[in-house]
């Protein structure tokens, strides 16, 4: 539900089983159940209104049925506000040699004991309705990049095609007539993938067909994949033309902050990425004067705080020069204070974009933003 618009960028919330969550929004990646080196009551305390987890890791391990059998993910991890699922798709495709793609689905040896499983469209639907997220994602083919125009519009036609079958799928889940399959989430919603590469003909064909199944939701994927800022922006500008203004929006795997920022302005609403904590564990922060490597020499006498502007907790209670001391002795602290760190960076991004577009200033917010983010950076 959109609460207001300014230009493209859109202020709004949608409801969940587990509660509602203010878009635009970020929703840090939880792939095993836990965002790493926090715990749930910090992203809490943070104002995290959903996580991510990915289906990949849970269902090779501890296994989707016994998730389900303890109550489902949110039970089982113990967080009660949404979650979101992916399809398992992406890390599936990650595997490149240990993998093999057909019309049927994916055959995929698991990286952890070699095992070989077949994960389909059908199979993705049912794994994320064990598990129960309030947000399911369709299982689509992820294509390499760069990808010629055959090769990309094979590959998202197949996708289409998976599409419909994930939709029906999901409505023989929901309508009870799959028969072992444990529905945890009962108001479980389910989002299709918009793909077709870097070819605007291709994602304008793939919203059209992906629209005309009546999903939840739709996220664009396929972008985040190596090719030049610019060009993901014009693509998810120009796609974002097609989907309905009613429902949410998803731009997989971004990004940056400056790309969070761009891509609202393009009529996106939700986001997810490694980033700001894979950054924070390798000592790379986010800050309102630019990055700091907090490895770096200069830090090892600074007794100010990491980012003067930042509220949370490792601004308020420590220094560059302890932050740096941890991280150079290889602390498990310091992974849990730069990650409280990233993600408050991140949250209070969303909060000002939020907040911009509730007062229709979001283009001097965005201006503002992109001069701070072409500063030079503090190292
Ligand atoms: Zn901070």
């Amino acid at each position: 539900m959109l609460t207001s618009t300014d230009g493209e960028a859109r202020r709004g919330e949608f409801h969940t089983p587990h509660g509602v969550v203010q878009t635009p929004a970020f929703m840090p990646v939880g792939t095993q159940g836990a965002v790493k080196a926090l715990r749930h009551d910090d992203l809490e305390a943070l104002g995290v209104e959903i996580i991510l987890g990915n289906t990949y890791h849970l269902y090779l391990r501890p296994g989707h049925e016994r998730i389900a059998a303890l109550g489902g993910l949110h039970q089982f991890i113990g967080w009660d506000r949404p979650i979101l699922t992916d399809s398992g798709g992406y890390q599936v495709f990650s595997l490149a040699d240990r993998r093999t793609i057909s019309e049927e689905g994916a055959d995929f040896q698991s990286h952890l004991d070699g095992s070989r499983h077949l994960l389909t469209p059908e199979r993705a639907v049912d794994i994320q309705a064990h598990l129960g997220a309030d947000i399911a994602m369709a299982f689509d083919e992820c294509l390499a990049y760069p990808a010629t125009h055959e090769a990309a519009a094979d590959s998202m036609r197949r996708s289409l095609r998976w599409a419909v079958r994930c939709r029906r799928r999901f409505e023989e889940v929901r309508g009870g007539a799959s028969s072992g399959v444990l529905a945890t989430n009962p108001g479980q919603a389910l989002f299709g993938i918009i793909q077709g590469g870097l070819y605007q003909d291709l994602r304008d064909e793939s919203a059209e067909g992906t629209v005309a199944l009546g999903f939840e939701g739709y996220a664009i994927g396929g972008l985040s994949v190596g090719e030049p800022n610019e060009l993901m922006y014009q693509v998810t500008e120009a796609t974002t033309r097609h989907l309905p203004a009613e429902q949410p929006r998803y731009l997989m795997g971004t990004g940056t902050p400056l790309d969070l920022v761009e891509s609202v302005a393009r009529g996106i609403d939700m986001f997810d990425c490694v980033m700001p904590t894979r950054h924070a564990r390798n000592g790379q922060l986010f800050t309102s004067r630019g990055r700091v490597n907090i490895k770096n020499a200069k830090y090892a006498d600074d007794d100010g705080p990491l980012d003067p502007a930042c509220g949370c907790y490792t601004c308020q209670r420590h220094s560059r020069a302890y932050l740096r001391h941890l991280y150079m002795a290889g602390e498990m602290t310091a992974s849990a204070l730069n990650t409280l760190h990233n993600l408050t960076f991140y949250l209070d991004t969303m909060r000002g974009i939020r907040d911009a577009i509730a007062f229709r200033n979001f283009e001097i917010f965005r201006q503002e933003f992109v001069r701070s983010a072409s500063a030079p950076s503090c190292d």
